[in-house]
C-alpha cells in the first residue's frame, strides 16, 4: 500500500510539474491534433505544420511554447476568454469568426473536398442531395453543407468522420482538402475524392481581441518566415512526411482473416509504439481515480458528520444547509458538465494542471455520493449507543469519534469500494478537457488508424480487468470484516 501511494504521488507530481522548468514567458497555443498534416499526435507530442510555424514564431519572440489539445469548436472560445494566447488549427478565416477573434495574415489557401467510398456511385455535388453527409462539428465544411446541401451528421473530429464513412454510417465526408487527401492516401483501397472543391478558404491563426499587440508581433514574424522561404519549407516537409506515412499504411491485396487481424494488431498497438497511449492513459486514469477517491472520502466524511449531527442534535444548521445544497447540485447534474464547469469556468483564467482539475472535479462529485453512504452508515448504528456513550460521561463528539464512526465506517466499506469502481469508469469523460486518460488514449489511436474495433476493445478490456481486480479485492476485504465480527 505504501509503495502504491508513493507511486501515485510520484505520478501526480510528474504530471503537475513535468511541463514547467523555464523562466521564459509562456505562449499557450491551442489546437485540435486530428488534422494531418496541420496537427497530429506523434509519439507523446503534438506535431505538424501549425505547431512548427508557431514554435518558430514563439522562439523568435522569446516565448516558451505550450501546446494544448482540445476540441475544434472550443478553440475560438479559448483565445477569446484569454485561456490561450493563440489558436492554430488550420482555422479558416470567416466573417463570423472575425467578430470574435483577431486573425493573423493567412498562411495557406485550402478548399473543402468531398470524400466517398471507392465503390459509391457519386460523381458530383448534385448527386449528394439524398446522401448522408458526415462533417466535423463547427467547421467551415459543416457550415457549407448545412447551408447549401442538407443537414449533415456532425462528428467531433475528422478521423471520426472517416471511420463513419468506412463503416458505411455516412455516404460522403466533407473535409478540408489536405487532411482529406491524407485520409484518402491512407485508405486508397476504400476511399476516393470527388475532385471539384466546394469552397476556397484561407487559414490563419486566431488571437484574442484583447491582445492586438501579440497580433502585430506574430504577423511580423509570419512575414519574415514567408520571405525567408521557411514557411514553404515547413509546409512541404509535413506534407511529404504525411504522404510517406500514408504509403506505409496502405496494405494492398486480399488477405486471410488471421493476416488481417495480425496487421490490425500491429497498426493499432505496435506501430509507432501506440500501446503507449493506452499505458500512459491507464496511469492517468488510475492516478485521477485514486486521488479523487481520497478527496471524495474526505469531503464525504465531513459532510456526513455535519448532516447527521444536525439531524440528531439540531446544531450546525447553516453548515447543514450548505451541505444539502452541495448534495442537491452535485447529484442533480452530470459529472461531465461539472468537469467542464470546473475546467472552463472556475479554473478558466488560471493555469492549473489538468490532472489536478480532474481530481478536484471527480473528488467533489464523488464526495456527494460518499457523504450519503457514510451518513447511511452513521444512521444504521443504534441511537442507544450514542445515549450509552454520553451517559458514560463521553461528550457527543467523543462518542461520535470513538464509538459510532468506527462501526459506521466498517459497515460502509464495501459500499465505498463500489463507489471507487463507479468513479474509475466515470473518469472516462476526462477527454472532454483534453486530459489523456485511458479512453482518450484509445481515441487517439482511433484517430490515427480509423479502426474502431481494436482500440475500443482494448480500452474496454483494460477497464474490465481493473474493475474485476477491484471487485475481487473488495470481496476479500468484506470476508475479512465478517471474520472480525
Ligand atoms: N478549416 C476548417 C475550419 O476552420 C476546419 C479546420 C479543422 O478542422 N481543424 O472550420
Amino acid at each position: 500500500m505504501r509503495y502504491f501511494l508513493l507511486l501515485m504521488t510520484g505520478l501526480l507530481l510528474s504530471g503537475v510539474w513535468g511541463c514547467s522548468g523555464s523562466d521564459k514567458p509562456k505562449l499557450v497555443m491551442v489546437t485540435n491534433a486530428t488534422f494531418r498534416p496541420y496537427e497530429f499526435v506523434s509519439g507523446q507530442k503534438i506535431d505538424g505544420i501549425d505547431p512548427a510555424i508557431v514554435r518558430e514564431i514563439a522562439d523568435a519572440l522569446g516565448y516558451e511554447l505550450e501546446i494544448q489539445d482540445m476540441s475544434f469548436d472550443s478553440l475560438i472560445a479559448a483565445v477569446q476568454s484569454g485561456r490561450a494566447d493563440i489558436a492554430a488549427a488550420g482555422i479558416t478565416v470567416t466573417e463570423e469568426r472575425k467578430k470574435q477573434v483577431l486573425f493573423t495574415d493567412s498562411y495557406v489557401i485550402a478548399e473543402q473536398l468531398i470524400v466517398v467510398r471507392r465503390d459509391a456511385p457519386y460523381q458530383m455535388v448534385a448527386d449528394l442531395k439524398k446522401a448522408v453527409i458526415g462533417v466535423q462539428h463547427g467547421t467551415t465544411g459543416d457550415l457549407y453543407v448545412t447551408k447549401n446541401i442538407r443537414e449533415p451528421e456532425r462528428y467531433a473530429h475528422a478521423p471520426l468522420v472517416i471511420s463513419a464513412l468506412l463503416a458505411g454510417k455516412v455516404d460522403a465526408a466533407v473535409l478540408d482538402s489536405e487532411p482529406a487527401r491524407v485520409f484518402v492516401q491512407q485508405k486508397a483501397a476504400d476511399l476516393r475524392l470527388l475532385t471539384v472543391p466546394l469552397t476556397s478558404e484561407e487559414y490563419a491563426f486566431a488571437i484574442g481581441k484583447h491582445n492586438p499587440d501579440l497580433l502585430v508581433r506574430v504577423n511580423r514574424e509570419l512575414r519574415r518566415l514567408k520571405q525567408e522561404g521557411r514557411l514553404d519549407s515547413i509546409i512541404r516537409h509535413y506534407r511529404e512526411l504525411c504522404e510517406v506515412e500514408a504509403e506505409q499504411d496502405v496494405v494492398g491485396g486480399h488477405r486471410s482473416m488471421m493476416a488481417h487481424l495480425r496487421d490490425s494488431l500491429y497498426v493499432n498497438f505496435v506501430k509507432d509504439r501506440r500501446y503507449l497511449y493506452l499505458w500512459n492513459g491507464f496511469l492517468v486514469t488510475v492516478c485521477v481515480t485514486f486521488f479523487a477517491v481520497l478527496l471524495g472520502i474526505a469531503i464525504g466524511f465531513v459532510v456526513a458528520v455535519i448532516r447527521s449531527t444536525a439531524d440528531q442534535t439540531g446544531r450546525w444548521k447553516a453548515a447543514d444547509w450548505c451541505c444539502r445544497v452541495y448534495l442537491t447540485v452535485i447529484r442533480g447534474t452530470p459529472a461531465v458538465v461539472q468537469l467542464l464547469i470546473i475546467y472552463f469556468v472556475i479554473f478558466g483564467a488560471v493555469d492549473v494542471n489538468k490532472i489536478c482539475v480532474a481530481i478536484v472535479a471527480f473528488g467533489i462529485n464523488s464526495g456527494a455520493y460518499v457523504a450519503e453512504i457514510i451518513r447511511g452508515g452513521i444512521m444504521s448504528i443504534d441511537r442507544g449507543q450514542m445515549e450509552a456513550g454520553q451517559s458514560l460521561g463521553l461528550t457527543y463528539s467523543q462518542t461520535m469519534r470513538m464509538v459510532i464512526l468506527p462501526q459506521a465506517l466498517k459497515n460502509v466499506l464495501p459500499a465505498l469500494g463500489n463507489e471507487g469502481i463507479v468513479l474509475l469508469k466515470e473518469t472516462s469523460v476526462s477527454g472532454y478537457i483534453a486530459l489523456q486518460d485511458l479512453t482518450k488514449g484509445g481515441d487517439i489511436i482511433r484517430s490515427q488508424t480509423y479502426d474502431a474495433f481494436l482500440p475500443l476493445m482494448a480500452v474496454a478490456l483494460i477497464y474490465l480487468a481493473v474493475v474485476m481486480l477491484l471487485t475481487r479485492l473488495l470481496g476479500i476485504l468484506e470476508k475479512r470484516l465478517k471474520r472480525n465480527e
